[in-house]
Order: structure tokens, then C-alpha cells, then sequence
């Protein structure tokens, strides 16, 4: 490569990051291309953290975003074990922690969020689990193999993932949770009532409405206090309390951050040589009409295939629908679009299937969000039906004799 060839550094290894320096290939950008990640290891996927790895069932190579010779091939070098600690806008320069300077055309920021810790007594010991890297979920493995019983704090998404892991792994399991029911910041009531039920056949406690005030150790146990004067004991306990986006790098550089990293259309920062994708950004929604921060693969992939397309001259894919996905037990479930502010749900119900439902959020007339619990049809009729913003018939989604393809059909016709 030559020496004038325009260099874009791309700060954070993860799954933004990563795609981000792919898609650049992909799309024909042949300056250089540097990722430059905190971590000691190549990009891997985050979610096994919490289902298979977390319970053995994978190897790191096979949760590894792309075998490591691939970015070889690609010409794409990584700086691992490095941390970026300033951006200098004015010498167009990201700077190391041992103080070597990585000039740039291009900067994208890709560096994702972090673990909230409450302000907890106690929450510090060892042996009190965040999961995040791979090098925590190896630390965790550890310890669950010399423990019978797992205090979870937090009942969100990742609490519930390791719960239903650690249940699998024949582990005694209590969750607690501060809010007065699980998922309350991503699910609707109903669909937290269906998941709190199916932890508790799997023989989950979950303990809704408490909030832990202290962590102590003694005697090979964790006693876990709460302010409701109640006590809990474990040998191993984990926070799933939620994350944060790391915005510190883009604040000190004077970009625009409110509730992370502020991003156009086309993933520019207040700064146009400037990117920002994934976890650690906040950008407009056209379909909802509001601002928004995803935690979610979906965004950190969208996001960076945009943010390569603005850099390599190519046209900005539309915004997409966001969606996620959870694993817990025998559970797939599958969420499109964003339910806040609905005000209306329908939920279609399999007779004798207990473990399959889908939830179908409406916003007046419109279906903005459907989930999906072992439903992967209702899942992929209700993401088309979102995208292409049509009313939907209520009714013939409540019954389940209704082949839920058929809508689309409507769909169709009414359109045509
Ligand atoms: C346990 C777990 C389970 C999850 N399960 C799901 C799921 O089922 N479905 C789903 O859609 N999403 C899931 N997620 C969320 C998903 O993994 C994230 O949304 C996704 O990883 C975001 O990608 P990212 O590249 O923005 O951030 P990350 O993947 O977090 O990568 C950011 C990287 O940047 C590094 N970094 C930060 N600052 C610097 C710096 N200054 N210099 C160098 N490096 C830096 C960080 O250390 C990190 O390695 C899960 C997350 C976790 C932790």
C-alpha cells in the first residue's frame, strides 16, 4: 500500500468495528485500514457470552467474528491490546496509550458501551461477575464450576441468558430484580409475565421489586442484602445491570454526545472525518421518529456497513429495522422493531403449544413491533409488515387458525 493511501483507523474491535473494516474491502476502499481494540484478541461474537460459550457448548474459535487470517487476506491490520486515549482533530491523529500517533483521513469510533455497575457495597469483590469480554465469561466459567447455587442482579436480557445457562448447567438460580417486573426497559408487561413464567417451570426464583443495598463475603459465600431487609446466599454472583455507551473519547474531542455518540444518516459525527457506529452511538430513527441508542448486533452491523459506504463514496442504505434476539431454555426469542409508547398489543397464542406466542404492538393504526417466542414465521411476516407500514387486520392475528403468512397477502392486495 502506498505511503499517500488514505488511512481510516477504526477505534474498538468489536462487532462494529470489525464489519466496518470488511464492508471497506467489500466495497472496494484500498487505503489503509487499521482497527485498533483494547482487547488482547480478534473480534468475536459478544452474545454466545451469555448461552453457548458461557455454557461450554462453543469454542472461542467458533465465536470469532471472522477466522484471523481472513483480515490478513483483506489487508486489514490490528492493533490489539492497544488502547486509543485522545483524538487529536487538529493533527487528524489518534493517539495510543504509549503515545504512538495513528494518523487519519478517516476515524471511526466503534467502541461500544460498558457495564453499569450500581453503586452497591460489596459489588467490587472478587467474585462478583460482569460479563462482557470473552476474558470475564472465562473467569465466570471458572467459578461456576465450583458453585451450586448463582445469585443473578438484574432481570433484563443478559441477568435472565445466564440464569437460564446456569439452570441448564444444574446450578440453583435466584434472580433479583430492583423494578417491580423483569425486562421492564425492552419488553411489554405481558411478554415479561410469559418469560418470568417460563423461568419459574425451569425453577428460576425471581424476586421482582427488590434492590440490593450490599454484597459481603464469608465462609465460601456471598450474602447479598437488600434495603427490603431481606438476605440471599450464593457462591457466585453476577450484575446484569444494565450498560452504558463509552462516549469519553468522542466527549473530550468536543463531538456532540448526548446519551451517546451523535451521529447523522450516514453515521458522521459532528466532525464530517469523523464516524461513530454500534453500542456507543444515539441516531435518528426515521420510522419512529425519534432518537435513538441500540444495544444490539443488528445496529453495530447496519452501522457500520453505513459509515463504509459514506467513506467509500457509495449511497447510505436506508435506516434498518432494528431487531434482536434472545436465547433462554428451548426459547427463541425474536424481536422487530421498538414497542415503547404502544397502545394497543395483540398476542396470538398456539393451542398446545405453550412455549410459542408472538406479541404485535400498535401505535394507532400502525404495527410498529413484533416478538416472537419460538415463532420464527410470525417473526418474519410481522418485520415485512412493520417495514412496509400497511394496517393490519387484528383479528385474523388474535386467532390462531389464521395462517399468519395470509396477512401478507392482504397486505398485497390491499396494496395493489
Ligand atoms: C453477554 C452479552 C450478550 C449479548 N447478547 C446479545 C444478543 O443476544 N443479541 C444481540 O443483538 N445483542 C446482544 N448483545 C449486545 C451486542 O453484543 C452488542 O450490541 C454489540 O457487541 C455491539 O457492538 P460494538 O462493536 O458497538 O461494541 P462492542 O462489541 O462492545 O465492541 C467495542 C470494543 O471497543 C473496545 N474499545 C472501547 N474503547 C476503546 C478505546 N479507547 N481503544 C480501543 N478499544 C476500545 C471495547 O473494549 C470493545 O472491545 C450482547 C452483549 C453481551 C455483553
Amino acid at each position: 500500500m502506498s505511503a499517500s493511501a488514505p488511512a481510516c483507523v477504526i477505534v474498538g474491535g468489536g462487532h462494529a468495528g470489525a464489519q466496518c473494516a470488511l464492508s471497506l474491502r467489500r466495497l472496494g476502499w484500498s487505503g489503509r485500514i487499521t482497527v485498533v481494540g483494547d482487547e488482547p484478541i480478534h473480534p468475536y461474537h459478544r452474545p454466545p457470552l451469555s448461552k453457548g460459550y458461557l455454557k461450554g457448548e462453543a469454542t472461542f474459535d467458533q465465536i470469532l467474528i471472522r477466522p484471523v487470517s481472513v483480515y490478513a487476506q483483506q489487508a486489514i491490520e490490528f492493533r490489539l491490546d492497544a488502547r486509543v486515549v485522545e483524538i487529536d482533530r487538529a493533527k487528524r491523529a489518534a493517539i495510543l496509550a504509549d503515545g504512538a500517533a495513528l494518523a487519519y483521513d478517516k476515524l471511526v469510533l466503534a467502541t461500544g458501551s460498558h457495564n453499569r455497575k450500581p453503586p452497591i457495597e460489596g459489588i467490587d469483590l472478587p467474585g462478583v461477575h460482569l460479563l462482557r469480554t470473552a476474558n470475564e465469561c472465562d473467569t465466570l466459567r471458572g467459578a461456576i464450576a465450583g458453585a451450586s447455587r448463582a445469585l443473578i442482579l438484574g432481570g433484563g436480557f443478559i441477568g435472565l441468558e445466564v440464569a437460564a445457562s446456569l439452570r441448564r448447567q444444574g446450578r440453583e438460580v435466584t434472580v433479583l430484580e430492583r423494578e417491580p417486573r423483569i425486562l421492564s426497559r425492552v419488553t411489554s408487561p405481558e411478554m415479561a409475565k410469559v418469560l418470568h413464567g417460563i423461568h419459574r417451570e425451569e425453577g428460576v426464583e425471581i424476586h421482582t421489586g427488590v434492590t440490593v443495598s450490599a454484597i459481603r463475603r464469608g465462609a465460601g459465600l456471598y450474602r447479598v442484602e437488600t434495603k427490603e431487609h431481606a438476605e440471599y446466599a450464593a457462591e457466585l454472583v453476577v450484575a446484569g445491570t444494565g450498560a452504558a455507551p463509552n462516549t469519553l473519547l468522542a466527549e473530550a474531542a468536543g463531538l456532540a454526545v448526548d446519551n451517546g455518540i451523535r451521529v447523522d444518516a450516514a453515521c458522521r459525527t459532528s466532525d464530517p472525518d469523523i464516524f461513530a457506529i454500534g453500542d456507543c452511538t444515539c441516531q435518528h430513527h426515521p420510522m419512529y421518529e425519534r432518537d435513538i441508542r441500540l444495544e444490539c448486533v443488528q445496529n453495530a452491523t447496519d452501522q457500520a456497513r453505513t459509515a463504509a459506504s459514506a467513506i467509500a463514496g457509495h449511497p447510505i442504505p436506508p435506516r434498518a429495522l432494528p431487531w434482536f434476539w434472545s436465547d433462554q431454555y428451548d426459547i427463541k426469542l425474536q424481536m422487530a422493531g421498538l414497542s415503547n409508547g404502544y397502545d394497543d398489543m395483540v398476542l396470538r397464542r398456539h393451542p398446545g403449544l405453550p412455549r410459542s406466542l408472538s406479541a404485535w404492538y400498535f401505535m394507532g393504526e400502525r404495527l410498529i413491533a413484533v416478538a416472537a417466542v419460538n415463532d420464527a414465521i410470525a417473526y418474519t411476516v410481522g418485520s415485512k409488515l412493520i417495514s412496509l407500514g400497511k394496517a393490519v387486520d387484528r383479528t385474523r392475528i388474535a386467532d390462531p387458525n389464521v395462517d399468519i403468512k395470509t396477512l401478507m397477502d392482504n397486505v398485497r392486495g390491499a396494496s395493489s
